[in-house]
This record gives structure tokens, C-alpha cells and sequence, in this order.
């Protein structure tokens, strides 16, 4: 424990020191499960930029009731996405908050072809420093998510999810690719700490 705790300070002061150098204009892909969120969190802490991600923000929704929870929860319920145009509205007006100009991390955005075509339109085709994604075996992916008991991670959830990742989002790095920006991918497997230096060696190369 104290060491695991030791590992991840020494990660994260490492991730400062070459904070400078490392661009922050951050996109993290990964299924369902991988991680994404628990490093993005422990990458903008370390880097000092905006973990902007929407199942945060819509969860967010969700919890205060607002019009736009209302409308989402259902849908998040059953592991289906959220239109397109409520989520490509609510990462534009984040982007547009001060705190975004130095930097950001996307986590869960975007999630379809017409949200990385709505996003390059907002940011450009060169904003992006860094496109990482998060690998991880889809039987390890099931077992992390029946886990973790959230109210969207029943069995049938977590199998649409997938089937709507594969669909709709893995497509994206295909999307990056041929339109000329290069895609990293970081094994997702092992420690919380052993994933972190990997993406961190990924962004300071
Ligand atoms: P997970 O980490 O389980 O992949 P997230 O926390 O990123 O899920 O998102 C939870 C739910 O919120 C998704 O299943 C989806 O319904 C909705 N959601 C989040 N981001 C998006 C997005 N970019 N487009 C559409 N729906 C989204």
C-alpha cells in the first residue's frame, strides 16, 4: 500500500517534470472499463489541465436532475450514447471555459465519427498533441465492470456498451489515422502506477 502510494507520487512528479515538454492537448480512447478515467485523473493532476470528460459531465446531469439528465438517463442506463448533439454541445461550451485554454484531457469524447468531425471542427485537425489508446482484453474488461457496481453496469449494459464501442468508437482510430495523426496504444494491463509511466513515457516521447 505504501509503496503502491509512493509509486504514484514519484509517477506524478515525474509526469510534472516533464510537463513542459510534453504537448497537453490530451484525447484518451479505450473501451469501456479500461481505466481511462482513473488516468486521466492522475494525468491532469500531474499535468495541471482540465479532465474534460462527458460520462462525468452527464452523470453530473443525471444527479442534479437538470432537463438534460432527465433525457440522458435512460439512455445511459441501457449502455446506448446520448445524441450527438447534446454531447458535442456540452464539450464545446467546456472548451470555451478559461481553464481549457492551456490544455486538456478528453476522456469518453469523442465516442463517434460525427463527434471527432464536430471536434476538429471546434479545436482543428492539429490541436490534438497526444491520441492515446488504452488496450485491454475484453474478458478482463467484463469482469472490471460487473465490479464495479455502478447503476449503468448490469450484464446487458456492459454487452451493449461494448457492442457500441466496437461500432462506433474503435472505428475512430482508423478515423485518425488516415486523416494523418498518429494513434498510440498503451497497454492497459497491470498496476494503476505500471499504466500511468506507460501513457507518461507515450506523451514525453
Ligand atoms: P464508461 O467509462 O463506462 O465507458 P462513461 O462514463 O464514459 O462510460 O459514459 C457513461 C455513459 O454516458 C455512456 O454509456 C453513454 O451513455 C454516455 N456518454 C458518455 N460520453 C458520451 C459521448 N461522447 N457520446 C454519447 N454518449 C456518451
Amino acid at each position: 500500500m505504501v509503496s503502491g502510494v509512493l509509486a504514484t507520487a514519484e509517477c506524478a512528479l515525474r509526469v510534472a517534470n516533464c510537463g513542459l515538454r510534453m504537448g497537453r492537448h490530451i484525447l484518451l480512447l479505450g473501451p469501456p472499463g479500461s481505466g481511462k478515467g482513473t488516468q486521466a485523473d492522475l494525468l491532469c493532476k500531474a499535468l495541471g489541465i482540465p479532465h474534460i470528460s462527458t460520462g462525468v459531465m452527464l452523470r453530473d446531469h443525471v444527479a442534479r436532475g437538470t432537463d438534460l439528465g432527465q433525457r440522458a438517463k435512460a439512455i445511459m442506463d441501457a449502455g446506448d450514447l446520448v445524441s450527438d448533439e447534446i454531447v458535442v454541445g456540452m464539450v464545446r461550451e467546456r472548451l470555451a471555459e478559461p481553464d481549457a485554454a492551456c490544455g486538456y484531457l478528453l476522456d469518453g469524447f469523442p465516442r463517434t465519427l460525427a463527434q471527432a468531425e464536430a471536434l476538429d471542427a471546434v479545436v482543428g485537425t492539429d490541436a490534438l498533441d497526444a491520441i492515446v489508446v488504452l488496450e485491454v482484453a475484453e474478458s478482463e474488461l467484463v469482469a472490471r465492470a460487473l465490479a464495479r457496481g455502478r447503476s449503468d453496469d448490469t450484464a446487458e449494459t456492459v454487452a451493449n456498451r461494448f457492442a457500441v464501442y466496437r461500432g462506433q468508437t474503435e472505428p475512430l482510430i482508423e478515423f485518425y489515422r488516415t486523416t494523418g495523426r498518429e494513434v498510440v496504444a498503451v497497454d492497459g494491463v497491470g498496476a494503476v502506477t505500471e499504466v500511468l509511466s506507460r501513457i507518461v513515457t507515450v506523451l514525453a516521447s
